[in-house]
């Protein structure tokens, strides 16, 4: 099976090829040319595996060159019982009649990122070796918080790889910023960066198109690659879990084996949602798929009307992980509803380059009613839904997961639609314990570590021992750059 950008149809490569390089030479998105199938006894098969024997039967579906006893090596390692405390990895769990979480936090970082980047660092070092590439890779990350953190655990002492993430330094949750700048690992690197997180994420775009900085770079050895969810190896890791939920709930007798059940995500980048996607046209039988953003509601509005348009103000909200008004994974979506007209996709691309909107086609306006709806909500909405989730069903979200049961139960008011529903759960909620103490009442809750301590009492959960063990860490990152200066770094960690 190939892989094409989704801006020229004639750049095609394997699946290694896709995850070594990340981007497309063109700067679009390598994407699948064709989704393959799990119809007929396929979700038999796959209800009665183990999530890790699941990750190997869908992933090799989507990656020619790997076999499956490679595949089965990578994910036995990243999905230990060391790595993941939980032992069904991302176990589904019911809230109330016909409402399930499927929880993405129980592992390294306490956020969903971990699914897909504990599997990456192993899935791109094979993939570099297969490609023959001799360069030392340095992965750049644009994190609005998790990402990064997830990424450096991954790829920390991997042999053959160096990563650098950059932050927005006024747009991560206290604890985030800890974790990343605690990070230990001798090839690793961290920066803040005075800006948003699209400024960033920006930026590092533009160091990959940079061909001053790729020839200095591959004179010193090195080359850029990206952890960030425009790389192929970041998006196939997400679809198992989404197959992975439906055959839970047949296991588990809430569903037969052909019921709908429909998906509500919690959504910043939009790569999460378009694994789902994908889940959906292999055949798992899900219906609507439902975006959910916060005040940035960008993705609510495309979804609506088809007129993408990033002029709007930015706002810093309880959910950071999700304030982001360019949502790259959307191409990959566009590409798949063109039909193969590439032209139409990179048209897209260069208005929102050159005037951050774009309207798409009526034919692609069609598809996305189809299959998405959206909806938004402001903090104090997401505060009441943690409150009201607390004390009537005793099951406690973080800020963006609940984005997604507010957005849900305003999608099932107003549509009148009752299909059973997996909330994607996408961080621990003690990744963001201020916001959720003050959502449970607490008129001045403390900040920083201490948070943990103040909602375990609160609530009597226990907190996730990598966010305790945070507490006696050494801060071994300090430094600030303007966004006109993240070369500097770059070229310091690569000496
Ligand atoms: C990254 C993230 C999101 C958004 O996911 P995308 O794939 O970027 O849409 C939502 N919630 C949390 C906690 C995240 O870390």
């Amino acid at each position: 099976m190939y892989y094409v950008s989704t801006r020229d149809r004639l750049q095609k490569t394997t699946g290694s090829g896709a995850i070594a390089y990340g981007l497309a030479p063109d700067g679009g998105l390598f994407t699948p040319e064709a989704i393959p199938s799990l119809a007929g006894n396929a979700l038999n098969t796959l209800r009665d595996m183990t999530y890790r024997q699941r990750a190997v039967y869908v992933m090799n579906m989507f990656l020619d060159g790997y076999s499956a006893a490679e595949l089965n090596g990578f994910c036995a390692k990243a999905y230990s019982p060391e790595r993941f405390r939980d032992p069904a990895v991302a176990p589904v769990r019911k809230v109330s009649e016909g409402t399930y979480a499927l929880e993405l936090w129980h592992g390294p970082t306490c956020a969903f990122k971990d699914l897909a980047l504990q599997m990456l660092p192993h899935l791109l070092t094979s993939a570099l070796k297969k490609e023959g590439e001799g360069k030392t890779a340095c992965i750049l990350v644009a994190t609005s918080g998790d990402t990064g953190k997830g990424a450096l655990e991954g790829f920390k002492d991997v042999p053959g790889t160096r990563i650098l993430v950059f932050y927005p330094k006024d747009g991560v949750s206290a604890i985030q910023e800890l974790q990343m700048t605690t990070q230990e690992g001798s090839n690793v690197g961290v920066c803040a960066v005075r800006g948003n997180f699209d400024d960033a994420q920006a930026q590092v775009k533009g160091l990959f198109s940079d061909p001053d900085l790729k020839k200095e770079l591959a004179g010193r050895g090195y080359f850029l690659s990206s952890a960030n969810s425009i790389n192929w190896g970041r998006v196939l890791p997400q679809i198992v879990y989404y197959v992975s939920a439906y055959c839970d709930l047949m296991k588990s007798g809430n569903i037969q084996k052909g019921d709908k059940v429909n998906v509500c995500v919690p959504t910043g980048n939009f790569g999460d949602i378009l694994a789902a996607w994908y889940a959906k046209r292999m055949g798992v039988p899900l219906g609507k798929l439902i975006c959910a953003s916060n005040q940035n509601n960008v993705l609510t509005d495309f979804i609506k009307t088809g007129v993408y348009d990033r002029n709007r103000p930015f706002y810093q909200t309880i959910s950071p992980s999700m304030d982001i008004l360019v949502s790259s994974n959307l191409e990959r979506l566009i590409h798949a509803f063109s039909y193969g007209n590439v032209e139409q996709v990179r048209g897209y691309m260069d208005q929102l380059a050159q005037t951050g909107r774009y309207e798409v086609a009526s034919s692609v306006k069609r598809e996305l009613v189809r299959d998405f709806a959206a909806g938004f909500c402001t903090d104090d909405q997401a505060k009441a839904m943690i409150a009201n989730t607390w004390k009537g069903n005793g099951y406690l979200l973080d800020p963006h997961t609940a984005v997604a049961f507010h957005v849900l139960e305003d999608y099932r008011s107003e549509t009148g639609d009752s299909t059973p529903a997996v909330v994607a759960s996408t961080a621990s909620p003690f990744k963001f314990c201020p916001a959720v103490l003050e959502a449970l009442g607490e008129k001045a809750p403390v900040q920083g570590l201490e948070s943990i301590a103040q909602l375990a009492r609160l609530t009597g959960l226990e907190p996730p021992v990598p966010l305790t063990n945070l507490a006696g860490k050494e801060i071994r990152f300090t430094q600030v750059v303007e966004k006109s200066g993240m070369v500097k770094p770059v070229l310091e960690l690569l000496k």
